[in-house]
């Protein structure tokens, strides 16, 4: 047996030990996963929701010993791990729990003129097992939502937590235990890459993977060998905008809380600023005397992984190279992986730091002059997964907003869009492909079945052969009528038209009564 040690990045000491699955292992657990599965997604959906909750309900209960637990894995504070894990994590479960009959019931849709008298609905399957493969830097509320929206949705999960925070994953197993799934419907597969690329080889029927654009790409590549979906929540390289009309005060602290909570580890950290010249030198001198006032181990915890510091040193020094000015912070502080929340003016936007993602503690902000020009400024990138616009004028701000090329965006405000349930979130470009969260949430792991039906009490439908000049002209006038810019037709058309109609319900048989609407959802049952 093999074992991964976990360090506390906050302090380098080394706190335990997790056992690591071998990758040899995987084909296993998928083979468990695969018979576990036929029992699991015909389980009535409240049984499902039972497990959900009852994981909900011991999450809130072991709330202080798994804060503990997620701060010494990955060096945040205390305070953090319970807002921004916990807290979001049982929230989304609830919105699961409140709404996931209503999105996993079959869902009727209209049915066109041409298909008079039949019924159409979609329908939402489970697809098997799924592979869910999360980072490390909320590696709680990363890997629980996603995990239970794939089980709820009736599949059966291999869920490899990352292996910097091994400690985590260890606590969500026991979650998982605490909820009473049946066996083998989730597994937990402790190991880094290789347990990955082991869960990619072992073909699940869909990967769900969060972390950087290089691994995406990878499992991306690897999955197209099997045609296997994936859905890629990556990085970001999230652009805020404040105009000279917003609440200067408020801004420079929402651009404090965006670029230095978690130590500036979040996907959609405020990671390039953008200040209207008119109040850009008073936004920086307030937005420096903000940051000097953080407190370490109090209002900012350290970074977690030693490579990823590594990254903003190497974007600061290529800034600093081309002219750019560390403000306050810009070193790392004892001890553990500490680095000091960095403010940096003078920057242009062909520099690493505001092209690439830095992920950590730096504020790199640059005046612009012009609405359009803004606009271009924050497009100019590969990401698109979040962005701010920070406005008193909302018209103006909304404006703004729609003309981002971005998965989200929030208005006076940063990153919150993630910690709405009800909102679908996911990247754009080369931030990811896919959605969750919101009833996408649950279709993302689900089979779509579009079903038409028809009673079939007519002895042939209009469309069928025979084929005849009578039939080509009533589609002909059909067609012109409905969709056309003259939407009306000789008497003599009509007639040959609704003679052909006829045709169809020539010696009908009278239809037995069924009810024309789907039924109430009960456990994904199909409508009659
Ligand atoms: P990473 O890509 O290094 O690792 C993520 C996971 O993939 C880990 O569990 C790792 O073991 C596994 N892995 C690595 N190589 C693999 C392979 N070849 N095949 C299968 N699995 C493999 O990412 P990270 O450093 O853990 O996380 C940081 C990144 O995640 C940042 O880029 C951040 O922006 C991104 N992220 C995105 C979101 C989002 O929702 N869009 C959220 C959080 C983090």
């Amino acid at each position: 047996m093999t074992y991964m040690t976990q360090y506390n990045p906050a302090t380098g000491e080394a706190i335990t030990e997790i056992p690591e699955t071998d990758a040899s292992a995987v084909q296993a657990a998928m083979k468990r996963a695969r018979d576990a599965f036929p029992a699991w997604s015909r389980t009535p959906l409240d049984v499902r929701l039972g497990c959900l909750k009852r994981l909900r309900e011991h999450l809130v209960d072991q709330m202080d010993p798994v804060a503990q637990d997620i701060a010494k894995a990955t060096g945040k504070v205390q305070v953090e791990a319970v807002i921004a894990e916990i807290f979001p994590t049982v929230d989304t479960l609830r919105y699961i729990e409140k709404n996931a009959a209503r999105i996993l019931a079959p869902q009727r849709v209209k049915t066109p003129l041409l298909f008079f008298g039949n019924r159409s609905y979609v329908e939402y399957k489970p697809m098997g097992v799924i592979g869910v493969i999360s980072p490390w830097n909320y590696p709680l509320y990363l890997s629980i939502v996603p995990v239970l929206s794939a089980l709820i949705a009736g599949n059966t999960v291999l869920f490899k937590p990352s292996e910097v925070t091994p400690l985590v994953g260890a606590v969500i197993e026991d979650l998982f235990a605490a909820a009473g799934f049946p066996p083998h419907v989730v597994q937990v597969l402790h190991g880094g890459r290789e347990t990955g690329q082991a869960v990619v080889a072992a073909r699940p029927d869909k990967l769900f993977f969060t972390g950087s654009v290089a691994t995406g790409k990878k499992i991306m590549a690897a999955a197209a060998e099997h045609l296997i979906p994936v859905e890629l929540e990556l990085g970001g390289k999230d652009p805020m905008i404040v105009f000279a009309d917003a609440n200067i005060d408020r801004a420079v602290k929402g651009a404090l809380w965006g670029a230095f909570t978690n130590a500036g580890q979040v996907c959609m950290s405020v990671e390039r600023v953008y200040v209207e010249a008119s109040v850009y030198d008073e936004f920086v001198r307030k937005a420096i005397a903000a940051t000097q006032n953080l407190r370490p181990g109090i209002d900012y915890g350290s970074m977690t992984y030693p490579p990823q510091l590594a990254v903003v040193e190497e974007h600061l020094a290529d800034a600093l190279e081309q002219g750019a000015k560390i403000e306050c912070g810009g070193a790392r502080q004892e001890p553990g992986l500490y680095f000091a929340p960095t403010v940096l003016t003078g920057v242009t936007p062909g520099m690493r730091i505001m092209r690439e993602e830095t992920f950590g503690p730096v504020l790199p902000i640059m005046p612009f002059q012009t609405e359009q020009e803004v606009i271009a400024l924050a497009n100019d990138s590969d990401y698109g997964l979040n962005a701010s616009v920070w406005s008193q004028d909302l018209r103006k701000a909304k404006r703004v907003a729609s003309q981002l090329i971005s998965g989200n965006v929030c208005v006076n405000d940063v990153i919150t869009t993630v910690a709405n349930p009800h909102l679908p979130f996911g990247g754009v470009k080369h931030s990811g492909m896919g959605r969750y969260h919101g009833p996408e949430g649950l279709h993302t792991f689900s089979h779509q079945t579009s079903v038409m039906v028809n009673k079939g009490t007519k002895p042939q439908e209009i469309n069928w052969h025979p084929y005849t000049p009578e039939l080509h002209d009533a589609f002909n006038t059909l067609t012109r009528v409905l969709y056309g810019k003259n939407r009306s037709a000789p008497f003599y058309k009509l007639k040959n038209l609704i003679t052909q109609v006829l045709r169809t319900y020539k010696n009908q048989k009278t239809a037995p009564q069924t009810s024309s609407l789907p039924q109430p959802p009960q456990n994904n049952q199909i409508p009659m």
